[in-house]
């Protein structure tokens, strides 16, 4: 069954073995994520060849996002590993501290101390600890345990409404981003962003190292809310990052700011990604529940390019399981979405020509309700605008760069197909890509497609040509109608 939504995993133990790699990806991962919270470079390097070596093997086109772990402030390491607090119990963040108990914890950020204030409010463990901020008194920061229950080792800490002045790259971040362009990663996850000059600087450090890696702004800070527009500016994708977004903005807040995020980033012609906890049961049991299925279908329904899943692949005890059931929903909620362009289409403002391609395309497929678009595209840029609205109709893009293959993983109703022609003759060249939509499954002898290629064939330059076009049946020479 054809997917339109994408699909994005976490590797993690649960997922770093062929065999259940191999069953996920075949289950319909797009994209895998390393989380560079976690593992030493070499751990990565490993990964990223097992993930090559059963994609190669599967023969799916999956992308590779690293997700740089960022300014994620944590408390340090307790004596027991863990500890209890108590409703009302003092207790002290301390950088000094070694190794935490029920009085005190230590911190891997000293600056902390800076940011906060009596009566600031923090929040621990995604939230489920809060603490009152008391007093500051010389590098310890004393609290009061507003709610209690059980810390353990590491675990993140957030300021409620924002307002830490950590930046979003930190020394740990620059190393991963050269490991990053080391091994090819087609998409870069930038943690905590405040602004568009975090992504800028994030994208000058991945060219330096030799990389062109898409960047994902990772939306979790209340302060990337107000300049989200200038993020997704600078930005390739959005990712609506709901565990810290909760903790900083308020739980209640997030399922509107998710819908206007994904309308938000498509009509700025990004790429939106919905994170966390969406089939978060399925880490320890073989169904969902309700709400889950719920969940992915709505964020379907928002117009997500992707869902994501952290835990439940990195760490559950079904991995594949958990991909099966959420490509299911996605399929389920796709075929119920009704598809009308609605007149935000008209407001669209483009000047190039290759994009102006791409709208007509799309308008006209809309109107013909033809099979499928086929995209001849050096970049896929063509398919990305083309993506951008819903017409209902697929879009196979067909190109010889792989690079442009592995990037297009995380386009919504976009198929990245394999072009091998890389020559001038353009009879040539539209004859192999009806033949690889053929191949794909895609259309049959007698179907209409629209298609899009930029002339002259093989020569840099975008597109530029829109064809209608009846497959097996044309002659390709200039001037016949196909129709
Ligand atoms: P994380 O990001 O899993 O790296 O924290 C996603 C989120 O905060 O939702
Ligand atoms: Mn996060």
């Amino acid at each position: 069954m054809q997917r339109s939504t994408k699909i994005v995993a976490t590797l993690g133990p649960a997922s770093s073995e062929t065999g259940v790699l191999t069953r996920m990806i075949e289950a319909g991962v797009d994209v895998v994520r390393l989380n560079f919270s976690h593992g030493t470079h070499d751990d990565h390097r490993k990964r990223v060849e097992l993930v090559r070596d059963c994609v190669r093997r599967v023969g799916r086109t999956v992308g590779i996002m690293v997700d740089l772990q960022g300014p994620k402030i944590r408390v340090g390491k307790f004596a027991e590993g863990k500890v209890e607090l108590a409703n009302g119990s003092a207790f002290i963040l301390d950088a000094a501290c070694k190794l935490g108990d029920a009085a005190r914890v230590g911190l891997d950020y000293p600056e902390l101390v800076g940011d906060v204030e009596p009566g600031a409010v923090l929040l621990l463990d995604d939230g489920r600890i809060v603490l009152d901020v008391e007093s500051i008194r010389g590098r310890e920061i004393h609290c009061r345990v507003r709610v209690g229950g059980t810390l353990s080792n590491n675990k993140g800490i957030n300021r409620q409404g924002g307002g830490l002045s950590a930046p979003a790259l930190t020394d740990k971040d620059k190393g991963d981003i050269r490991l990053a362009a080391e091994f090819n990663a087609d998409y870069v996850a930038v943690s905590f962003p405040k602004s568009g000059a975090d992504i800028r600087q994030a994208r000058e450090l991945l060219a330096a190292a030799g990389s062109d890696a898409l960047i994902i702004a990772k939306i979790e800070r209340t302060e990337a809310i107000a300049a989200l527009e200038e993020i997704l500016d600078a930005s390739d994708a959005i990712m609506v990052a709901r565990g810290d977004l909760a903790v900083e903005v308020g739980d209640a807040a997030v399922p509107a700011l998710q819908k206007r995020m994904i309308r938000v980033a498509r009509e700025h012609n990004k790429v939106a990604i919905t994170a966390t906890q969406m089939m978060e049961s399925m880490i320890s049991s073989p169904v969902p529940t309700r709400a889950e299925v719920s969940d992915v279908a709505n964020a379907v329904l928002d117009g997500t390019d992707a869902v994501m899943l952290s835990a439940e692949t990195a760490a559950g005890k079904y991995p594949v399981e958990t991909i099966e059931a959420m490509a299911r929903i996605c399929v389920e909620a796709e075929k119920s979405e009704e598809i009308t362009l609605d007149s935000h289409f008209l407001d669209r403002v483009f000047t190039r020509i290759d994009q102006s391609i791409a709208m007509a395309a799309l308008f006209t497929a809309y109107h013909l309700k033809v099979k499928a678009i086929a995209a001849l595209t050096q970049s896929g840029s063509t398919a990305l605008w083309m993506s951008r609205i819903n017409c209902g109709v697929p879009i196979y893009a067909l190109t010889p760069e792989i690079r442009s293959r592995y990037r297009m993983s995380l386009y919504r109703d976009v198929f990245p197909l394999m072009m091998r022609y890389i020559g001038h003759d353009r009879e040539e060249a539209l004859r192999e890509a009806e033949e690889e939509l053929i191949r794909a499954g895609a259309v049959q002898p007698g179907d209409t497609i629209v298609l899009t290629i930029g002339e002259p064939v093989g020569t840099p330059g975008g597109t530029n040509t829109m064809k209608i076009v009846r497959v097996g049946e044309h002659s390709y020479s200039a001037g016949r109608s196909s129709l």
